[in-house]
């Protein structure tokens, strides 16, 4: 066995990167892995415990990826742990959609009682979060026989067909797989930071824009009777962690109401916890109609879930369903992800993801590369310029301060075309983000005097 995990400080490097043993795991993966997939650097892991991460020669890291915003409650946190253990020695897999288990209804109970909103809500459990972005999907026009749907530019909802025709990130998620899902439009998602703000409008100018972009479409080319759902994300993701102003969920919310059109909240990144409240939504006191959920939900282990008010899920039995979605293994590792969650992760991303930000915002009194600090709770985004007036894109640089800081020992990803994302499991400390502030200050010192 190896030794007491937690005990181990990070970073830590004892070979080259990748090891010997990395660099024979990587050359055998590659021979049979999908070139679709994305590695930015050759890291390849052994374990995890914590925020911290071990590679297969034993260099360990400071993890602030949580495996892309997914093991909230950390690396193999010992009561999921013993959660998942205990569930797979009873019972590994009977399919919800056909028979009935207590993990299922337990967590369907619990997490129709935890959504935002007070009447009776309803749970349809799916394997990731394209898939609850699918399902989602259907469910808006099962239930409103209508056909369109909205979304918004920057926007990622998954790579299945329907969860693509919604997603409007990046082309190359998109090219190649024409014809997409028909009757989807995109606008604007409100990005304070690049907004030119008029001082004539009391909404934010980007806020603004956005909602004109809507009623714009209502008015040329889509009746809003015709429009099942607006799918949003609370916080921007893979665009670039951008954090709405606040007053946007609330106007979109009314511009919904106004037109009979479900509002549908894709949480899968910024819910369960990780924005210091459980949705990101509760931060500005918005009710959606659909919640997506997936990624944090199990701390790892493959669920997601869409949670609508009960009298929308009116589909009748055979309509939708998965095999696979509500397993009783992933059910028992969510509802203890739900307890850590609330005994204390949740207060943890709120107190360490300011201090985070406070310690960036710092760097960026010495930084002229960092134009952007930005977020909420333990979701915060850096965005990298050229120049703090043009705000030109310093996306080479970006990608190799990713490369520089994982040469260090510190795990990052990008998010958007020149952001360093901060998405660390919510059991980040303080001292933890202190170390890795360190590290990217030294890091961003070879751009000062450019
Ligand atoms: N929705 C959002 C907001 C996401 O960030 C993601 C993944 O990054 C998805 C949906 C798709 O989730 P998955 O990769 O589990 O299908």
């Amino acid at each position: 066995m190896p030794e007491p995990a937690q005990e181990l400080p990070a970073p830590f490097l004892r070979t080259a990167l990748p090891g010997p043993r990395g660099q024979r795991l990587i050359a055998a993966d590659e021979q049979y892995t999908s070139p679709s997939y994305t590695r930015v650097y050759p890291l390849a892991v052994e374990r995890g415990y914590g925020a911290v991460i071990e590679d297969v020669d034993g260099n360990r890291f400071l993890d602030f990826t949580a495996g892309i915003a997914v093991c909230s409650t950390g690396h193999c946190h010992p009561r999921i742990v013993a959660a998942i253990q205990e569930q797979a020695a009873k019972l590994i897999h009977m399919s919800g959609t056909d028979f009935y288990y207590a993990p299922q209804g337990d967590l369907a109970k619990k997490l129709a009682e935890m959504a935002p909103g007070s009447g009776a809500k309803l749970v349809f459990f799916t394997n990731s979060g394209a898939e609850s972005v699918e399902a989602a999907f259907k469910l808006a026009r099962y239930h409103t026989g209508r056909q369109h749907m909205i979304a918004f530019f920057g926007g990622f909802h998954g790579r299945t067909m329907g969860a693509l025709s919604l997603t409007g990130s990046k082309v190359v998620q998109r090219r190649g797989f024409a014809p997409l899902i028909p009757m989807v439009s995109h606008v604007d998602y409100p990005n304070c930071y690049r907004c030119a703000q008029r001082p004539s409008t009391a909404l934010a100018s980007c806020c603004l824009d956005s909602l004109n972009q809507l009623e714009d479409l209502f008015k040329r080319t889509v009746a809003p009777q015709e429009v099942a759902g607006i799918i949003v994300e609370p916080i921007q993701g893979e665009s670039g962690y951008i954090v709405p102003p606040p007053e946007f969920h609330r106007e979109l919310r009314r511009l919904c109401d106004r037109h009979g059109i479900l509002y549908i909240a894709d949480e899968v990144q910024s819910g369960m916890g990780r924005t210091g409240k459980m949705f990101a939504l509760e931060h500005w006191g918005v009710v959606p109609d659909i919640v997506c959920l997936a990624k944090g939900i199990a701390s790892g282990m493959p669920l997601g879930a869409i949670i609508a008010r009960a009298e929308l899920m009116d589909w009748g039995p055979g309509s939708h369903a998965s095999t696979f979605g509500g397993n009783p293994v992933s059910c028992v590792a969510a509802l203890e992800t739900i307890k850590l969650l609330e005994d204390g992760l949740m207060h943890n991303a709120a107190t360490v993801g300011e201090h985070l930000q406070a310690r960036l915002r710092e760097l960026a009194s010495r930084h002229r590369l960092i134009g952007d600090v930005r977020g909420l709770g333990l979701m915060v985004g850096m965005e990298l310029v050229r120049d703090r007036t043009t705000k030109e894109h310093a996306s080479t640089e970006r990608d190799e301060i990713v490369q520089l800081c994982f040469r260090r020992g510190l795990l990052l990803l990008g998010c958007g075309p020149s952001t360093i994302r901060f998405c660390p499991p919510l059991v980040i400390t303080q001292e933890q983000c202190d170390v890795a502030v360190g590290i990217l200050d030294e890091v961003l010192a070879k751009w000062d005097g450019v």
